[in-house]
Parts: structure tokens; C-alpha cells; sequence
């Protein structure tokens, strides 16, 4: 056994409000230069949705130039690497363009600001940033936030009855959950296998996967290689980058920029250490629904002294074992099993753990005497208006029990909060 430490996150889905306060942090501190302009080291998205870039979710790293060997990414056969020192892209041909992110774009300020008095408001059409041509804005980061819809029923409309049947039933269907990303910094990071040139590399000491800006020769197959397509290419620099989940604030004791400024206070930051090992064993599981299973199985207890004694020898520092015992990831993700990895089918073990969102489910209880009556629960999780399946799809490879189980621990523990605010009983 090898234990190693890693540095990860935990975000509540229920209490993401889609404000965006962590991308924009995130683009001050990071991406607020020429060339950077359309990269989100941080985004929000509403899913369901086509996410950024664009349909992310349907690529996979089985596609393309690459493939899974016993959970080790690597170049199908017949690839050729020094093709790509010719400057022509051969074998990389699910890398996302520019389109699939958006054209970032910006406005004639001084005109908008300096113009004279005007019968009507000035308007302004954008120009791209890249370009400097105007264009038609047609998508940009969480799009979809600006695109919900519905029908507008004129009185005198013969199928009215009909329309508003349908409409209440749509509506009534309809769900939606904000989806905060950042890197995984996965523990078998698809990008760090991808880069020929070695410039992407995860730290020894914390697990944070960073880019060699020295070392990195712009090939862009870390884009191709993330599952979740979090590596971006800088267009002036030529050069990746990707979020560094703010080592230099912890490795200075201070939380990653987005976690400091959530309006929400949802993400939760922690020390993990696992049986580094083990790694390549989980991420080949065969069967997918176990993965989330092989994946927490990676996590040791930080109290064994077992555990203490090797993660001793194995040059784990006491800060980062303390750091590990009080850790909220610990106890989210491994000891509650309230927090799930995203899309762990994807087999790079990623390292950012999200907890589900259970908030519309409270209405069931609302104006019913439920307090009292735990039993409720069990029904409702099952008519939760975000599907269990869902939610399974996106957080353990489609196995809904561990989902159910931790939304009912949820459901459970509000009640009892409630019940204990509001001075009434509840039955354990
Ligand atoms: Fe690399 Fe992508 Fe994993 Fe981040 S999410 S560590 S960029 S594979
Ligand atoms: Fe959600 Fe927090 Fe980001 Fe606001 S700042 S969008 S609440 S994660």
C-alpha cells in the first residue's frame, strides 16, 4: 500500500442559486487576459442541459484517438505522435472548437458611453474579441439560463382548455439543477496520459493536476484526453490551461477563490488520502455501477492508526493527516455517503464530489402534518421532481440506490432539524 494525500472539493447542489459569483471570482483571479477571454476555469451550468462546451457529456474518451486500457488511457493502435510536429492535427478529432465554447465578444464602450443625446438608447452590436469583426451573439457560457420558455394562450384560443392541460403537465414535469464545475484534478487524470510533451502533471503532495506552461507545446490532446473537458487552449499563448484549484491561497492555508466568495457557501474543502495502488485496479472496474463503489473503496480511514503509522512512511506531513481527520470531504463523501463523484463512468476518478439536490421535495411536506410521520419520506423521495435516475446518471453511474439512500438520510435530518426548531416531537 501507497498512501498519497489529495486535496478535493465538495459542492451542495441545493444550495447553488446559478449567481455565477464563483466563475466571475474565478475569471479576475485567473483568465482576465488576452487569449483567455472565453476560458471558465469555473462555470455553472443548468442542466439538463447542452453545458460548455457544448454537448461535453456526449464525448467520450473511447472515440477518437484514444482509448481505455485497464482504466489507462492511451493512443489507439496505429497512432502516431510525431505526425502532430508538422502542425496537423491527425489524430485528435474530438478536440471541442471555439464554436462549441463561444466566440467571446465585447462592446464599443466609448460610443455606448460618449454619444450624444439620442431620440432612442443607443445599441450597440457586439464585436468578437478575436476578430474584432461585429457578430450575432448566438451562445455563450449556461445559455440555456436565458432560454426558458412557455406558450402564451390567447383568450379567444379554441384549444385553450386543451393548451393549459398540457402546459400544467409540462410545467409540472419540468426540473432543473445548477451544476457548478470546476477540474476534477482527477486521481487518474485522462489529461496528464494525454500530453506527449509531459507538461501536464499531477503534484505529488496535494493532487492538484497542473499544466508546465514551459514544457507545454499546444498540441491540445489534454483537451481531447478530459473527459469533462476542462482543459482550455489559450489562443495567444498557444499553451493549455486549466484551473489550479488556487494551489498558491492553499498552499498559503486560504480556500480556492471560488469557495471563498459562494454566495451559497456550498463548497466544502478537504484532505483525502488513498491507496495510491489501487488506482489503476478502480478505475478498471468492470462493471460501471460498481465504479462508484471501487472509487470510494480508495478512501482510508484518517483515525486507523494503521493508516497513521503508513501514511507516516510514506511521507504524508501531520498538517495534512490532521487535515485529513477533520476533513468534510471525509465525511461527506466516504463516511455519510452524501456526496457522489461526477460521471465516474468516465473512470478518471475525478475528485470533486457533489451532493444532490433534494429542495423541491420539501413542498410535499408543506401544510401536511409530516413531522411527525417519517414514513412520508419514502414515498416522496420516489416523486421527487428531479428524477432519482437523473441524478444516478450523472453521480454513480446510473446505480439510483446510494442516490435514494442519501437523499432520504437528507430528507430525515431536515425533518428532524425542523421538528427540533419549530418545538414539536419527532419520531425516530
Ligand atoms: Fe485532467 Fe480533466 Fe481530470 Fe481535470 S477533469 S484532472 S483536466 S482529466
Ligand atoms: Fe452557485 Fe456558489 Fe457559484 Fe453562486 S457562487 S453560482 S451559489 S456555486
Amino acid at each position: 500500500m501507497k498512501i498519497k494525500a489529495q486535496i478535493a472539493m465538495v459542492m451542495n447542489l441545493d444550495k447553488c442559486i446559478g449567481c455565477h459569483t464563483c466563475s466571475i471570482t474565478c475569471k479576475t483571479a485567473w483568465t482576465n487576459r488576452p487569449g483567455a477571454e472565453y476560458i471558465w476555469f469555473n462555470n455553472v451550468e443548468t442542466k439538463p442541459g447542452i453545458g460548455y462546451p457544448k454537448k461535453w457529456e456526449d464525448q467520450d474518451i473511447y472515440k477518437g484517438g484514444w482509448e481505455l486500457r485497464k482504466g489507462k488511457l492511451e493512443l489507439k493502435a496505429g497512432t502516431k505522435l510525431n505526425k502532430m510536429a508538422w502542425g496537423k492535427i491527425f489524430y485528435n478529432p474530438d478536440m471541442p472548437e471555439i464554436k462549441d465554447f463561444y466566440e467571446p465578444w465585447t462592446y464599443d464602450y466609448e460610443n455606448l458611453t460618449l454619444t450624444g443625446e439620442v431620440q432612442h438608447s443607443p445599441v450597440a452590436r457586439p464585436k468578437s474579441v478575436i476578430t474584432g469583426e461585429r457578430m450575432d451573439v448566438q451562445w455563450g457560457p449556461n445559455w440555456e439560463d436565458d432560454l426558458a420558455g412557455g406558450h402564451v394562450i390567447g383568450p379567444q384560443d379554441p384549444n385553450m382548455k386543451k393548451i393549459e392541460e398540457e402546459i400544467k403537465f409540462s410545467f409540472e414535469q419540468a426540473f432543473m439543477v445548477y451544476l457548478p464545475r470546476i477540474c476534477e484534478h482527477c486521481l487518474n487524470p485522462g489529461c496528464v496520459a494525454s500530453c506527449p510533451s509531459g507538461a501536464m502533471y499531477k503534484r505529488d503532495e496535494d493532487g492538484i493536476v497542473l499544466v508546465d506552461q514551459e514544457a507545454c507545446r499546444g498540441w491540445r490532446y489534454c483537451t481531447t484526453g478530459c473527459p469533462y473537458k476542462k482543459v482550455y487552449f489559450n489562443w495567444k499563448t498557444n499553451k493549455a490551461e486549466k484551473c489550479t484549484f488556487c494551489y498558491p491561497r492553499i498552499e498559503s492555508g486560504t480556500p480556492t477563490i471560488c469557495s471563498e466568495t459562494c454566495v451559497g457557501r456550498l463548497r466544502y474543502l478537504g484532505v483525502l488520502l488513498y491507496d495510491a495502488d489501487k488506482v489503476l485496479e478502480a478505475a478498471s472496474t468492470e462493471d460501471e455501477k460498481g465504479l462508484y463503489q471501487a472509487h470510494c473503496d480508495l478512501f482510508l480511514d484518517p483515525h486507523d492508526p494503521a493508516v497513521i503509522e503508513q501514511a507516516r512512511k510514506d511521507g504524508i506531513s501531520e498538517e495534512w493527516i490532521e487535515g485529513a481527520q477533520n476533513s468534510p470531504v471525509y465525511k461527506l463523501a466516504i463516511e455519510y455517503k452524501l456526496a457522489f463523484p461526477l460521471h465516474p463512468e468516465y473512470r478518471t476518478l475525478p475528485m470533486v464530489w457533489y451532493v444532490p439536490p433534494l429542495s423541491p421535495i420539501m413542498n410535499y411536506f408543506e401544510g401536511k402534518d409530516s413531522i411527525n410521520n417519517p414514513d412520508m419520506i419514502f414515498p416522496a423521495i420516489e416523486e421527487m421532481r428531479v428524477p432519482i435516475d437523473y441524478l444516478a446518471n450523472l453521480l454513480t453511474a446510473g446505480d439510483a440506490k446510494p442516490v435514494k439512500e442519501a437523499l432520504q438520510k437528507m430528507a430525515m435530518m431536515r425533518m428532524y432539524m425542523r421538528a427540533d426548531s419549530s418545538g414539536k416531537q419527532f419520531d425516530e
